[in-house]
């Protein structure tokens, strides 16, 4: 079946080789926002010979035709992705702990954010947040 990734790219025009294939797979699957290393540890399964090298080129290519987006979670300069899906909007929030990240979506916040930019005279054209936490300990 064809990944939503997949589907994307061949909307876009762009050339899918197998190896490329396996990427748009493995990441349209993956709801953890899995960095290079990740991503590339679950290509291996599908096909042993495929490199880091073309698993980041991939990546690459797919981000630059906003296909799927790029993430800087502060954890040590190792960015992670996850597919654009316009229709699943949500923040982040990130466990200092684990390096779990677990979406949220609130009302009241996204009305928030347009509020703010209105107020400062501006209309929100995208927007992303991040909570940064560590559990509560019980
Ligand atoms: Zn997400």
């Amino acid at each position: 079946m064809q990944s939503l990734i997949e589907k994307k790219c061949l909307e876009q025009g762009l050339k899918m080789t197998e190896n490329r294939k396996i990427v748009a797979n493995i990441l349209s699957n993956s709801t953890d926002h899995p960095d290079v290393e990740e991503v590339y540890k679950r290509c291996l399964k599908q096909n042993p010979n495929i490199g880091i090298a073309t698993v980041y080129r991939s990546l690459k290519i797919f981000e630059e035709y906003n296909i799927i987006t790029k993430h800087d979670f502060h954890n040590e300069g190792r960015a992670r992705y996850e597919p654009i899906n316009d229709d699943n909007h949500h923040d982040h929030l990130i466990d200092i702990t684990t390096d779990e990240v677990h979406e949220f979506f609130n009302e009241e916040l996204e009305k928030l954010k347009e509020k703010v930019a209105k107020e400062m005279g501006f209309e929100l054209v995208d927007h992303r947040l991040d909570l940064y936490c560590r559990p509560i300990k019980k």
